[in-house]
């Protein structure tokens, strides 16, 4: 696999179903292959490598493309749909996964491509490779950047990491994302505040009640998410709480 290659494992059109940009309609780009394990992972399939992957947007044939897949392709499928004149309205391109940065070469590749499509890049990542994300960050328009609460995982990725990412990602239009379940505590909730504003003084940062039970647990109550709004105010952050809207949707 060369370096402005990666494994997908689909392409389709949605609209953004969680934090600050809600609701815009997106291309979606998921990559396949995922370094971490989170126990709340809705998208587990999407960790593995399969031979093959779909792509389904709409206009056009539903269609089946090998991996891995290099930049050049894809741009050139993305360049042939945005030319089909009953397209829907496109805002950005959401590439996501598994984890994008496994293939910084593919998404700076694919993001010098968009430049031309004038297609802004939304790059969803763990937040958990600074140094790849500061390789791509010159073709990204839109971050979103998922902390890793400890309990979240089985094994925790270091709190100066994701400060070393939020001050990274700082120089885009991003926010910091956190999974929150019944089971977080608010040792770790202050830890990681005190991280997000370490790396960046003011981040926006969107609280995201679990959907669904997982090994990482349930959605916390209102009042716990209440409460923790109150906690977070001892740090400089915008913190605000936002739920999944794409499955409320029945979208993917
Ligand atoms: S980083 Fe994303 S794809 Fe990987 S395990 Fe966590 S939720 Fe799943």
């Amino acid at each position: 696999m060369g370096d402005a290659s990666a494994p997908l494992h689909e392409v389709f059109f949605s609209v953004q179903g969680e934090g600050l940009w809600i609701g815009v309609p997106q291309v979606f780009v998921r990559v396949a292959g995922c370094d971490l394990a989170c126990w709340y992972c809705d998208t587990v399939a999407a960790q593995r490598v399969s031979p093959e992957w779909p792509v389904d947007l709409p206009g056009r044939e539903p269609s089946t493309e090998s991996n891995p897949v290099a930049a050049d392709h894809l741009a050139g499928l993305l360049r042939a749909w945005l030319a089909l004149p009953d397209r829907p309205p496109v805002h950005s391109m959401a590439l996501t996964g598994g984890e994008p940065l496994l293939y910084p070469g593919f998404v700076a590749a694919l993001g010098k491509a968009l430049v031309e499509l004038r297609v802004p890049m939304y790059l969803e990542t763990g937040g958990h490779h600074p140094k790849e994300l500061a390789r791509v960050l010159p073709w990204v328009d839109y971050v979103s950047l998922d902390y890793k609460l400890p309990s979240t995982l089985p094994e925790p990725v270091p709190a100066r990491i994701f400060a070393e990412s939020t001050r990274i990602t700082a120089q885009r239009q991003f926010f910091v994302k956190m999974v929150v379940t019944d089971r977080i505590t608010e040792g770790e909730l202050l830890e990681a505040c005190a991280a997000i504003a370490e790396g960046q003084p003011g981040a926006p940062v969107v609280l995201q009640p679990v959907t669904g039970v997982s090994r990482a647990g349930g959605p916390p109550a209102a009042e716990q998410l209440l409460e923790w709004l109150r906690l977070a105010r001892r740090y400089p952050l915008q913190v605000r709480v936002i739920p999944q809207c794409h499955k409320l949707l029945g979208a993917r």
